[in-house]
Parts: structure tokens; sequence; C-alpha cells
């Protein structure tokens, strides 16, 4: 999906002006794509629907970067069908918290119980993992193997007893030994079924958990979906996991389980080892599908504090070869504003890696605008006629020494090239930029 997008963008954005005949060719292209990833099919109506009347709105037109604003747009719109990122779970103030976690077999309901169990144990809980899934052979012993890895206690009666039976006293022993919260780990079936919901059904009345936590599976995409919704409407659930969302290339059940079941995401999945659990934030989860890294957050900085004529102009120089000292002085305090240089680098796709070794320090900036100061007008405009003795004046003049003034025509220089792709990028044509 991401690599379907980022071509639908690319072309967007090496347009100058968009018609809203361009929007509307670019949006059905985003709308094949989403359905191809698995996309629920309302919820790609309702997102291309929503998207377009902001996108064809005067604003982005008439903008100078409309590619980019149609492209913060569909960011924005896909945060929202997400989901707002305030999922912690929630505790029973007055006794212990039972987690209920269901879901389809191999879903991840045990692996998932173990990691939440480890990842509050580390906030000063004292967990418990009751296992309730009597059937699958082995399933006991595997919540007692990954319980052990992380030192929680896991409670078990052998497969002989009714899992309602077991949960109940699971929580009788939790009581007895200074244990918290409960996890119950509960039995799927490989497809929805009565008796599964019937069992699961009977656990929750008894147990009035704190939150029943529905665990599926990313990689099934549209069918997680389906599984969502039944659950959820059977059963109730307060929270959805997502697993698996490492081999997820798709993202279609990240999109859409939100929007159809209504119930937040919770955590998500990122590997088999038992830290790989971390909570859904829905910008992130868009910036990934939009497959840009941070470069959103990057376009907004750069908007916000880059006067855009300033960078056309900018742009005209570097491309005429006309940039000077004076400039290179300018652009930096430009990207100043922006607020600390290596971590606005650092969001730049593949310059964040090419830039690791590079010290940028932003103190940097003040010795370089002290050593530019002394140069003379001249000097500032035609690099090219600084000589040994002009540096040596030049130096003397900001309290320097030659090396720094040397280190600075040697940075210019390097600037002038990087500074190219930078301002290509933010005035978002792609003529130059990165996003070519
Ligand atoms: P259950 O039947 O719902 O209890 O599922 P399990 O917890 O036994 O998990 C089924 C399989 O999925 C196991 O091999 C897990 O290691 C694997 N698994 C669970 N969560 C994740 C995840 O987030 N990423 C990956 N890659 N594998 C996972
Ligand atoms: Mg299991």
């Amino acid at each position: 999906l991401s690599d379907k997008l980022q071509n639908i963008f690319k072309g967007l954005k090496k347009k100058g002006k968009l018609t809203e005949k361009d929007v509307k060719d670019a949006l059905r292209e985003v709308k094949m794509a989403l359905l191809e990833a698995d996309v629920n099919f309302k919820v790609v109506k309702t997102f291309v629907k929503s998207v377009q009347e902001r996108a064809t709105g005067h604003e982005v037109l008439e903008s100078l970067t409309p590619g980019q604003q149609v492209i913060k747009i569909v960011n924005e719109e896909l945060i929202k069908l997400m989901g707002d990122s305030n999922n912690e779970l929630t505790y029973n103030k007055d006794g212990i918290t039972v987690f209920m976690m269901v879901g389809l077999q191999g879903a991840g309901k045990t692996t998932t119980s173990a990691k939440i169990s480890g990842n509050i144990k580390k906030k000063g809980k004292k967990p418990l993992l009751v296992a309730c899934d009597i059937y699958r052979p082995a399933a006991i012993k595997q919540l007692q193997v990954v319980g052990a890895q992380l030192d929680v206690p896991v409670f078990t009666m052998g497969d002989n007893h009714n899992p309602v039976n077991i949960a109940k006293a699971g929580i009788e022993y939790a009581k007895n030994n200074g244990n918290d919260v409960v996890i119950i780990d509960t039995a799927g079936r490989l497809h929805i079924d009565e008796n599964m919901m019937g069992e699961l059904i009977e656990i929750k009345e008894s147990l009035k958990p704190q939150e029943t936590l529905l665990v599926v599976d990313a990689m099934t995409g549209q069918d997680a979906v389906t599984v969502a919704e039944t659950f959820n409407e059977k059963i109730g659930v307060d929270g959805v996991i997502l697993t698996k969302l490492d081999g997820d290339t798709r993202g279609g059940a990240a999109i859409s389980v939100r929007s159809v079941t209504d119930k937040p995401i919770k955590f998500v999945g990122m590997g088999e080892k038992l830290t790989d659990l971390e909570p859904f934030h829905p910008e992130r989860m868009a910036s990934r599908i939009l497959g840009m890294g941070d470069v959103l957050t990057l376009i907004e900085k750069a908007q916000e504090s880059i006067d855009e004529k300033q960078a056309l102009e900018m742009e005209r120089k570097l491309r005429n070869a006309e940039f000077t000292f004076d400039d290179f002085l300018e652009q930096m305090q430009q990207v100043k504003k922006m607020g600390n240089l290596s971590s606005i680098i650092g969001m730049i796709p593949g310059m964040g890696q090419q830039l690791k070794d590079v010290e940028i320090d932003d103190n940097e900036i003040y010795k370089v605008e002290a050593i530019i100061l002394s140069m003379t007008k001249e000097e500032r405009a035609n690099p090219n006629i600084l000589n040994p003795s002009r540096k040596k004046r030049i130096a003397l003049g900001c309290g320097r020494s030659i090396h720094d003034v040397n280190k600075l025509v040697k940075q210019y220089d390097q600037s002038k090239k990087m500074m190219k792709q930078f301002s290509g990028m933010m005035k978002g044509k792609g003529k130059k930029g990165m996003f070519k």
C-alpha cells in the first residue's frame, strides 16, 4: 500500500498547480490502492469522500504546494480514521483488575497476554496469568513457558475443569497471593463458532472484566475486521490489539478496525519476542502507510517557518549558482527557526543515515555567523575570491582560526549541495528535491 500511495503522491507533487481533476484522479487511485490493501469498502468510500471535500477546496488549489497539501489531508484523515492515541489500559480502583483476552486461534492471545503482563509488571503491577485454554494441546504449557520467561506467575488447573471455574479460581488465587491484575488467556477457534462465543460470554458475565481485549491478526486484513465486528457484537470488547503488524505490509486491518467497530486499537504486536508490544500511535501508523517517515512533520515545520517566497528565491539562486555566503547565513537562520538542526536532518528520509556521523552542533551556527559577519560584502557575494590573506584577515576579525574559516568554506560547499535538496523539498515541486 505504501508503495502505491507514494507513486500516486509523486505524481501530484510534480505538478505545480492542481486542478480539481488532478485531485479527483489521484483520489481514484488512492481508492484503488486502499481497496487492494484490503481496507473495508465502506471505510474507503467515506475516507475518499472526506479527503476529496477538503482537497478540492480553495485553500489547497490556490496554495503554492497543492500536492503536499493533499498529502497532508490524506494523512490527517487517515489518523482520524484510526482513532486517537489515548488508548491506555484502565484499572479497577478498588480491587483486582481483570483483563480478558479473546480472539481466534493463532491470533496471538497467549503471546499478547504475556507481553502485557511483562509491560505492566515493569510499571509496578503484580500480574497473574490464568490459563483458560483447555482445548489446544500444550496451550497451558505455552503460557507457563512465557510466564516463566518474564517471571510472572501462571495459574492453571489443567484441562479437566470448566474455563469459567478456572477463571474464578484464578481470581481467588490472585487475592490470596497479592496479585492486583489478572489476565485471562482464553481459548480460540479457527473460525467464529457458537460454542466458543457461548463460553466467552459465560466467562465475561461471571468475571465482569475491567477490559475485554480482542486480539486480531493484522495479516489477515479484511478478515480481521470481520472478526472484530462479530466479537464486538456478540461479546462486547473494550479495545483491540493488532498483532503481527511486523509482517503486515498492507495496513488494511489497521485502517479499518477502528472505524468499523468504533473500539480503540490499544496495542500493536510488532514481533514474536515478549517485548514486542507497543501502544498504538495512529499518526505513526499513518506515516508508515504513507511510507514517508517523518516527512509530514518536517513539511509542517517547514511550512510554519520558511517563507515560501524566500524559499523560491533561494532555489532560483541555487539553480543559477548565485548562492552566496549571505544566502548561506540567511538559510541557516531559517533552519534555526525550525528548531534543533540534527533532529530536523534526521527526519529527512535517507538523509539521517547519510549524515549520521556528521556532527551538527547548534552552537556551530553562532560561530559561523561570526565568521560570515567578518567578511566584506564582496567576499560574501563571491566566495571564490577567498584567498589565504583574506582568510587570515577574516579569522582575525572574528577571533577564530584560519582552520575555522577553511572549515566554513568547506561546509559552505557541502551545504550548497544539501540546501539544494532541502529547498527543493520544501518547495514541494520535487524538481530537485528528495521526492524525486
Ligand atoms: P493464540 O492461539 O491466540 O494464543 O496465539 P499465540 O499467542 O499462540 O500466537 C500464535 C503465533 O503467533 C505464535 O507463533 C506467536 O509467536 C505469533 N505471534 C503472536 N504475536 C505476534 C506478533 O506480534 N508478531 C509476530 N511476528 N508473531 C506473533
Ligand atoms: Mg493461546
